[in-house]
């Protein structure tokens, strides 16, 4: 009886560690990047894994370092998307409502989903 929850519990957590491995590599090996838009029309995307500083438009500065994306710079009044911590998962995004900027990270595969669905 013991022997056999010892060995449960031992594949339990290899079940864990496979699982915990693949979304690891998955997420290491999928490419992510941010896509800019201005008042609603998309005005580039940017590779996530490589440092750059973007001028967007000459109102908002955004600086992808390390892995993640966050804004410089801006020259709205309430600076909200300059406070704002830097973005790196899918799906999170940074807007600048007086400049109608948004900023979002997306993952190549979402890209994926996204042309089959249209
Ligand atoms: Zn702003």
């Amino acid at each position: 009886m013991k022997k056999n929850d010892l060995l449960l519990a031992a594949a339990v957590i290899l079940a864990a560690a496979a699982v915990f491995a693949f979304q690891f590599f998955r997420q290491s090996s999928g490419r992510q990047f941010v896509e800019v838009a201005v008042d609603g029309e998309v005005f580039g995307t940017y590779d996530l894994g490589a440092d750059q500083t973007i001028d967007i438009g000459g109102t908002n500065c955004l600086v992808i370092e390390d892995g993640a994306a966050r804004m410089e710079w801006a020259d709205c009044p309430d600076q909200v998307c300059v406070r704002h911590r830097a973005v790196s998962r899918d799906g999170e995004s940074i807007i600048c409502l007086p400049n109608q900027v948004v900023v979002s990270v997306d993952s190549t595969e979402e890209n994926e989903l996204d042309g089959v669905a249209q």
